[in-house]
């Protein structure tokens, strides 16, 4: 299963965790245009906190989420669509742009990273739109416990 989701101004972490986990999300404030925006993109899983807007769009295509707290929020996306850990690619998506990332040469960025990283990584990512670059960071392993958390845990709190 791979959705793709359009997540609302407030929900801003959310769609940022979305995107670690590797789903396809787009988020309203990237646009300054709000007409460059459609969340009823028939493909997008629209989610939302807004009562109006929950009234206005056809139900099967939107998570109304309840939860403040942004792990019941991811739990309540997964919970509702079913998702399994093996449906999640993490740290294959840029957080910037939503954009998919590869894997580059490490003598390619040489210049574009700090010394101190570039001489102790050997793996880094570059974002192909945004050409912002990630390598494993010290937070990498919370993150994995983070999302191992989701799918262990099925009940809600
Ligand atoms: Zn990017």
């Amino acid at each position: 299963m791979n959705p793709c989701f359009a997540a609302e101004k407030t929900l801003g972490k959310l769609a940022k965790w979305l995107r670690i986990l590797g789903f396809d999300t787009s988020y309203e404030s990237n646009f300054s245009n709000s007409t460059a925006w459609r969340p009823a993109d028939a493909k997008r899983i629209f989610l939302t906190r807004t009562q109006s807007r929950r009234d206005k769009t056809s139900s099967s295509n939107l998570i109304f989420i309840k939860s403040d707290h942004l792990f019941e929020q991811l739990k309540e996306v997964i919970q509702t669509l079913a998702l399994e850990h093996k449906d999640t690619r993490p740290f294959s998506r840029c957080l910037q742009c939503n954009t998919a990332i590869e894997a580059v040469d490490k003598d390619s960025v040489r210049n574009a990273v700090p010394d101190y990283i570039w001489e102790t990584h050997d793996t880094f990512r570059r974002c192909r739109r945004c050409r912002k670059i990630y390598w494993p960071g010290s937070h990498t392993k919370r993150t994995m416990d983070i999302i191992e958390g989701l799918f262990t845990d099925k009940k809600m709190g």
